[in-house]
C-alpha cells in the first residue's frame, strides 16, 4: 500500500511525540513521518485533518473461540471486530475446544490468522485441558509459535504447576498471564457479592476470590523473582496489591478492562446477562480504585477480555455464560470514561492501549515512527456515537456499552500496511 496521511495530530505515546504532521506508508512500513511531506505521483492521500493518528491498539486479552465454538466468533470475524475498533495486535486466549494445549492447535490458529485483519498472538495453556494439574510441553508450544501461557477462563488450579510455569517462561520468551480466582470462594456465584446480589437474592462472587488469586501470583513472582501478568483487575484490593508489589520491585504487570473502569454492579439490577462476566462488575469504590491504578501506572494496560457469546446463550440472566465483547468500543470507552473525566490524558490512554501492552508481550508493536511496521489508526477524538450491537463486526452482540453514547470513533485502521477498516470516505 502506498499511502500518505495528511495533517493528522500524530501521537506516539512511546516517544512522547505529539504534533500535526503527515505519515507516508510504503508497503508494510512507515516510510516517513514529518511536517508537510512532498506529494508523490500515484500515492493515495487521506486527510487526517481534525483526526488523531496513533499506533494500532494492542489488546492482550481476547477470546476468538476458534477452534470449536465458531458460532460465537472465529479467527477472521474476531479480527474484523478488532480492525473496526482499531486493534491491530491481539493475544487470544486458550480456552477453545479443544484447548490450546498442543502445538497442532497453536499452528492451526497461526495459519488461519495469516489471512486475518489483525496480528494474532497465541496464549497457549499452562496445563493440559486447562485442568490445572498436568503441565503442557511449554517448549513445544513456544516452538509452534505461542507467545504467552495462561489457563484463562480459570486460574491454574495447582499452585506448584503455576510456579513451574512462571519459572520456565522467561527462558522460553513467554509471558504468563494469570486469571486470578480462588474457585472455592467464587463457586456458584453469578455477580459481585454485595448490596446488589443481596437485593436480587443471587449468589455472589466476593472480591476476595479475585484478591486471593492476585496475592498468590504476586507471592510466586516475589519468591522466585520471575514476572507475572495479572489479567482483568477489577477490585480495589488487587490494585493495592499490585501497587505494593511494584514498589517492592516484584516484576508484576497488570491489565484491566473497560467495563471495570466504566461500570459497576448496579448495572446488574437490569437482570441482563450481557452485564455478567468474570470477574464480575464490582462497586463504585472498586471502579474508582481501578481508575486510580490506571492513573498512577499501577495498571499498565487496558485489554478488553473480548468474550463473545451468542444471543441465545445470553438470553437467560443466570444460566448464561460469563463474558462481554469489547474490541469495537474499547478506545471510545477509554476516551469517554478516562480522558473526558480527567483521569488520563489522551497520550496516557493511548500508551496503556499500545506500547504498555506491547512491552508486556515483548513485541515491537505499539509505536508510530519512521521504519516501524505500518500498524496505525486514525480516529476522531470528539465524535459522539451510540453503540448499536446490530452494527458490530464480530459474530456476537453481548456488548455492555449497547445503547450508550460514547466519544471517539475509529475512522481508519491500517494493519501491516493494509487498510483493514474504514478509508472509504
Ligand atoms: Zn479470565
Ligand atoms: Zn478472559
Amino acid at each position: 500500500m502506498e499511502l500518505l496521511i495528511r495533517a493528522a495530530r500524530i501521537i506516539d505515546p512511546a516517544s512522547g511525540a505529539d504534533f500535526i504532521g503527515d505519515i507516508r506508508i510504503s508497503g508494510e512500513v512507515i516510510a516517513n513521518i514529518g511536517k508537510e511531506l512532498p506529494p508523490e505521483a500515484g500515492v493515495r492521500e487521506i486527510s487526517g485533518r481534525g483526526l488523531v493518528a496513533a499506533p494500532g491498539l494492542v489488546d492482550l486479552h481476547v477470546h476468538l473461540r476458534d477452534p470449536g465454538q465458531t458460532e460465537k466468533e472465529d479467527i477472521l470475524s474476531g479480527c474484523r471486530a478488532a480492525a473496526a475498533g482499531g486493534v491491530t495486535s491481539l493475544l487470544c486466549m486458550p480456552n477453545t475446544v479443544p484447548a490450546v494445549d498442543s502445538p497442532e492447535t497453536v499452528r492451526y490458529i497461526r495459519d488461519k490468522a495469516k489471512d486475518a485483519d489483525a496480528h494474532v498472538y497465541v496464549a497457549a495453556a499452562v496445563s493440559r485441558g486447562l485442568l490445572g494439574t498436568q503441565p503442557c510441553d511449554w517448549r513445544a508450544l513456544r516452538e509452534a509459535g505461542a507467545a504467552a501461557l495462561s489457563d484463562d477462563g480459570r486460574p491454574v488450579l495447582d499452585t506448584r504447576v503455576m510456579a513451574k510455569a512462571m519459572k520456565a517462561a522467561p527462558g522460553l520468551g513467554l509471558t504468563v498471564c494469570a486469571h486470578c480466582e480462588e474457585l472455592s470462594l467464587s463457586a456458584g456465584g453469578k455477580i459481585n457479592e454485595g448490596a446488589v446480589s443481596a437485593q436480587l437474592g443471587i449468589p455472589g462472587v466476593p472480591a476476595a476470590a479475585e484478591d486471593c488469586g492476585t496475592a498468590r501470583e504476586i507471592a510466586l513472582a516475589a519468591a522466585y523473582g520471575v514476572p507475572v501478568h495479572i489479567c482483568h483487575v477489577s477490585t480495589g484490593n488487587s490494585v493495592a496489591m499490585v501497587r505494593d508489589a511494584k514498589r517492592r520491585g516484584v516484576p508484576v504487570t497488570a491489565e484491566t478492562a473497560p467495563h471495570y473502569f466504566a461500570l459497576t454492579e448496579r448495572e446488574l439490577l437490569k437482570r441482563d446477562a450481557d452485564f455478567r462476566m468474570s470477574p464480575p462488575l464490582r462497586t463504585e469504590e472498586d471502579r474508582l480504585a481501578v481508575c486510580e491504578g490506571l492513573r498512577d501506572g499501577t495498571i499498565d494496560a487496558i485489554a478488553t477480555d473480548h468474550a463473545p457469546h451468542t444471543p441465545g446463550e445470553k438470553a437467560d440472566f443466570l444460566a448464561a455464560p460469563n463474558g462481554v465483547v469489547g474490541m469495537e468500543t474499547s478506545l471510545a470507552a477509554g476516551i469517554t470514561c478516562l480522558v473526558e473525566t480527567g483521569v488520563l490524558t489522551l497520550p496516557q490512554l493511548l500508551y496503556r492501549m499500545t506500547r504498555g501492552p506491547a512491552q508486556i508481550l515483548g513485541i515491537s508493536a505499539g509505536v508510530l515512527c519512521k521504519g516501524a511496521i505500518a500498524d496505525l489508526i486514525l480516529f476522531d477524538p470528539n465524535e459522539k456515537w451510540t453503540v448499536d450491537p446490530a452494527k458490530l463486526h464480530g459474530k456476537s452482540r453481548n456488548a455492555v456499552f449497547k445503547g450508550r453514547e460514547l466519544t471517539g470513533r475509529v475512522k481508519l485502521t491500517v494493519c501491516g500496511g493494509r487498510i483493514v477498516s474504514g478509508g472509504t470516505d
